[in-house]
C-alpha cells in the first residue's frame, strides 16, 4: 500500500480552561492516502475542528495543548515542526478552508488583490505572475468571468462564488492536501451540491486529497470514499463510506445518519444492489434537494 499523505497517530488535545481540562481530542487516528477524499463527520462539539486545526498548528489560543500523538505529513512529524517551518507548510502543502471562512475574506480589499497576497506570501515570484496565477486559481474553481471578478469586492459576489473565491485562496500554491471545515453548512442545498461537485472536480483534476470535515452525512455521502466519525472527541468507528453506510458499527452512526431526511425509494432504487443502496439513497437525496430548491 502506498504510504499515507497524512497519519495522525493517537493525537490529543486538551484545554486549559478556567473551569478545569477538557478533552477534546482524545486518541485520534486518521489516515489519508495521496489524492484520496475522507469525510470526517460527528455531531457539534465532538472534535473535528479541533483535529483538522491542530494538523497546521493554528488551534490559535495558549489553552489548547496537543498533549500526545504525532502528525505525519508525506513523512514528517509536524508536531516537531517549529513556526518557522509550520509557515512554509501552510498554504504550499495543505490549503486550509476554515470553518468561517466566508467571513475570512477581507471587505475592504478585491478579491484578486487577496489572491495575489496569499500567492506572494507562499511564492517568490513577481506581480505579473502571481496575477497570472491568481487568474488561473480562479478560474480553476469555475468563477464565470474570472478576469473581470478579479476586480471585485467580496460583496459584490454571491455566497456561493465567494466560497469558490475561498477554495481558489486555498489552491493557490497547489497544496497536495486540503482541509475543508463544513464547506457548504453556510450555503443553501443547490448551492451545496455545487460547490461539492467542484471539490471532487478539483480533486479529479489536480490530484489533491480532501479531508472534509462535516456534521453532515449527506455531504459524506456525496463525496467521499472514506470516513472517520467522532464524537465526544473519539473516533468511532472509520472505513470506506459505502461500508459505514451500509453496516453503522455504532447506534451514534445510525443517528447520525437518521438526522438526513428519509427519501421516497423509486424504481430506480430498487435496481440497485442492496450494498450499494444506501450510498445511492444519499446520493439521489443531495441531488434531489439539488433540484428542489
Ligand atoms: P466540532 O466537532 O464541532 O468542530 P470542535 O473541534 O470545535 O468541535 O470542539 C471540540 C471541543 O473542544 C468542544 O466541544 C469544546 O469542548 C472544546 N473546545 C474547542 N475550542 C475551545 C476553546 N477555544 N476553549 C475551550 N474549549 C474548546
Ligand atoms: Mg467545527
Amino acid at each position: 500500500m502506498n504510504e499515507p499523505l497524512l497519519d495522525i497517530q493517537n493525537l490529543r488535545v486538551d484545554f486549559h480552561t478556567d473551569g478545569g481540562v477538557v478533552h477534546a481530542v482524545r486518541n485520534v487516528s486518521i489516515t489519508l492516502a495521496p489524492g484520496e477524499i475522507r469525510g470526517l463527520v460527528g455531531e457539534s462539539g465532538s472534535g473535528k475542528s479541533v483535529t483538522s486545526l491542530s494538523v497546521l498548528g493554528l488551534l490559535g489560543t495558549p489553552r489548547a495543548r496537543v498533549e500526545g500523538g504525532a502528525i505525519v505529513f508525506r513523512g514528517e512529524n509536524l508536531l516537531d515542526k517549529t513556526e518557522k517551518e509550520m509557515r512554509g507548510i501552510r498554504g504550499s502543502h495543505i490549503g486550509l478552508v476554515s470553518q468561517n471562512a466566508l467571513s475570512a475574506l477581507d471587505p475592504s480589499f478585491t478579491i484578486g488583490a487577496q489572491l495575489i497576497e496569499v500567492i506572494r506570501l507562499h511564492q517568490k515570484v513577481g506581480k505579473e505572475t502571481a496575477r497570472k496565477k491568481a487568474l488561473e486559481s480562479l478560474e480553476l474553481v469555475a468563477l464565470p468571468d474570472p478576469a473581470r471578478r478579479m476586480k471585485a469586492y467580496p460583496h459584490e459576489l454571491s455566497g456561493g462564488q465567494r466560497q469558490r473565491v475561498v477554495i481558489a485562496i486555498a489552491l493557490a500554491c497547489r497544496p497536495e492536501l486540503l482541509l475543508a471545515d463544513e464547506p457548504t453548512t453556510a450555503l443553501d442545498a443547490t448551492v451545496q451540491k455545487q460547490i461539492l461537485d467542484l471539490l471532487l472536480e478539483i480533486n479529479r483534476e489536480l490530484g489533491t486529497a480532501i479531508l472534509i470535515v462535516t456534521h453532515d452525512f449527506g455531504v459524506v455521502s456525496h463525496v467521499c470514499s472514506q470516513v472517520t466519525v467522532m464524537r465526544h472527541g473519539e473516533v468511532m468507528e472509520a472505513g470506506t463510506t459505502a461500508a459505514v453506510l451500509e453496516e453503522p458499527k455504532h447506534p451514534y452512526t445510525q443517528g447520525l445518519m437518521s438526522a438526513v431526511p428519509k427519501l421516497h425509494l423509486d424504481d430506480a432504487t430498487r435496481a440497485v444492489p442492496r450494498s450499494n443502496r444506501r450510498l445511492y439513497e444519499f446520493k439521489q437525496l443531495v441531488s434531489a434537494q439539488g433540484e428542489t430548491r
